[in-house]
C-alpha cells in the first residue's frame, strides 16, 4: 500500500481578529520575485467597508465569486496579464469563499508551470512549484483552504489541479469574515464539510486518521445545525470555521463519494454551485448515506432551506446523460463508495437512475 505523503498547510494565523494581522503576515516575503503582491478577492467586499493590505505595486482583483465556479479560461487570462504586466509576483492572496481560495491556489501554481491550466488538471500534473500563497476563507465549509487541490471547470471537465504545491503556504482563518454570508448560502457551504465527514466516513478509504478529524468535525456541524444554539452567530461561526479544516483533514486520508460524483455533474452541466449541488443530491440518497440523510433532512428543516423537487423532470435526455458521464469518470469517488467492484454496480445506467431522482 502506498500511505499519501501529504503537505499541510506551512502556518495557521486562527481567531476572529486575525485578519487584521495579514499586512504583517506578508511583510516577509514582499522582496520575493519582483516585489509585489496579488490578491484576488471576492468581489461581494468591494463596495464594503474592507480594508485590504495592499501597497507599492500590489495588484488587487476582485473577482465575481456568485455566478459560475472558476473556470481554466480565468486562470489563463490573469496570469498572462498578471505576467504580462509585473513579472512574477511575490505572492499571491485569496480572500472569499472556495472559488477565490482555488483561483489564489491555482494562480500560484499557473504563475511558474507554461502553457493553459488545461493540461494540469489532474494528480501531479503540475512540473514546477508555484510561489507563496495565503488563503482567506470568508465561508465555512469546502475545506479548500487545507485540500491540496485547486478545483477548475475546463472545456472538457470539472477537476482540480492537484499536487502538493496547490496548498496554502499560510492561511488565516478569521471567523468574523463570516457573518455576512447570507442564510441559504451559509447553510449551502456549511453542508459541504457536513456531506464531507459523511462521505469520508463511508469507504474503503476511512481509517484512524479520517476518522479523528471527521468526528470532530461532525461535532461541530452537529452543534452549529442542529444544537440548541444553531444558527448563525459568532460562537457558530468560529465552530464551523475548525469544522470546515478539520472536515477537509479528513479528506485528505479518505475521499468523497457518491454524492460528490453526481455534484460535480451538475455543477459541469447547469453550473450549480457545488454546496447547493451537494445538497441537491444527498437529499436523494438515503439508501446509501443512511441516516446521516435523515439527520441532514432535520437541518433542513431547521433552517427553513427550500429544496426543489422533481427537477430531474425538466431535463433531457442528453442532460442526464452528460451529467452521468462526467460523474462516472471519477472513479476514485466511486471506488472509495462501493469498493474496488465498484463497476459491477454502477455504469451510466445506474447513475442516470440517481440523477433521475432528484
Ligand atoms: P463561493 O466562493 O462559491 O461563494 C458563494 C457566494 O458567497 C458568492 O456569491 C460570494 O460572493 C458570497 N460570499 C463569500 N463570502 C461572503 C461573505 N463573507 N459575506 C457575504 N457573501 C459572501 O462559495 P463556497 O461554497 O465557499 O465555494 C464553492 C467553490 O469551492 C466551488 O467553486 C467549488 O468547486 C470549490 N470547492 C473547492 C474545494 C477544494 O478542495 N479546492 C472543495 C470544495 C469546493
Ligand atoms: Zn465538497
Amino acid at each position: 500500500m502506498n500511505h499519501i505523503n501529504f503537505n499541510n498547510i506551512g502556518k495557521i494565523c486562527y481567531g476572529r481578529g486575525s485578519y487584521s494581522q495579514l499586512g504583517e503576515i506578508l511583510e516577509p516575503r514582499r522582496n520575493d520575485n519582483k516585489g509585489y503582491m496579488v490578491f484576488v478577492v471576492d468581489d461581494y467586499f468591494e463596495d464594503k467597508d474592507f480594508s485590504i493590505p495592499a501597497k507599492g505595486n500590489d495588484l488587487v482583483y476582485y473577482i465575481d465569486g456568485s455566478h459560475e465556479e472558476p473556470k481554466t479560461s480565468l486562470i489563463d487570462d490573469l496570469r498572462d496579464e498578471i505576467l504580462s504586466t509585473q513579472g512574477l509576483p511575490a505572492g499571491i492572496v485569496g480572500i472569499g469563499g472556495g472559488s477565490l481560495m482555488d483561483i489564489a491556489k491555482a494562480l500560484s501554481l499557473m504563475v511558474t508551470n507554461e502553457g493553459s491550466s488545461v493540461l494540469y488538471q489532474g494528480l501531479n500534473l503540475i512540473k514546477k512549484p508555484g510561489i507563496y500563497h495565503v488563503g482567506v476563507p470568508t465561508i465555512s465549509g469546502t475545506g479548500a483552504e487545507c485540500s491540496m487541490t485547486a478545483v477548475l471547470s475546463g472545456p472538457e471537465k470539472k477537476l482540480g489541479l492537484k499536487c502538493e504545491w496547490t496548498v496554502f503556504n499560510q492561511v488565516v482563518l478569521d471567523p468574523d469574515l463570516t457573518t455576512t454570508v447570507p442564510t441559504d448560502q451559509w447553510f449551502y457551504t456549511g453542508m459541504d464539510t457536513f456531506i464531507h465527514c459523511i462521505e469520508s466516513a463511508t469507504g474503503i478509504k476511512y481509517n484512524a486518521f479520517s476518522k479523528a478529524y471527521g468526528d470532530q468535525s461532525l461535532e461541530l456541524c452537529r452543534e452549529v445545525f442542529l444544537g440548541e444554539n444553531a444558527g448563525q452567530n459568532p460562537e457558530n461561526d468560529e465552530k464551523l470555521m475548525l469544522a470546515s479544516l478539520f472536515g477537509g483533514l479528513s479528506l485528505t486520508y479518505s475521499e468523497v463519494g457518491v454524492c460528490h460524483a453526481l455534484s460535480y455533474g451538475l455543477s459541469y452541466v447547469f453550473g450549480t454551485r457545488h454546496g447547493y449541488a451537494n445538497c441537491l443530491a444527498f437529499n436523494h440518497l438515503k439508501d446509501i448515506y443512511g441516516e446521516a440523510v435523515d439527520e441532514f433532512h432535520d437541518m433542513v428543516v431547521r433552517f427553513n432551506i427550500n429544496l426543489p423537487v422533481n427537477m430531474s423532470a425538466g431535463w433531457t435526455d442528453e442532460e442526464i446523460t452528460a451529467m452521468s458521464e462526467i460523474a462516472i469518470r471519477l472513479e476514485h469517488m466511486w471506488n472509495h463508495a462501493f469498493g474496488p467492484g465498484w463497476k459491477d454496480k454502477v455504469d451510466l445506467e445506474y447513475i442516470k437512475g440517481l440523477y433521475r431522482r432528484l
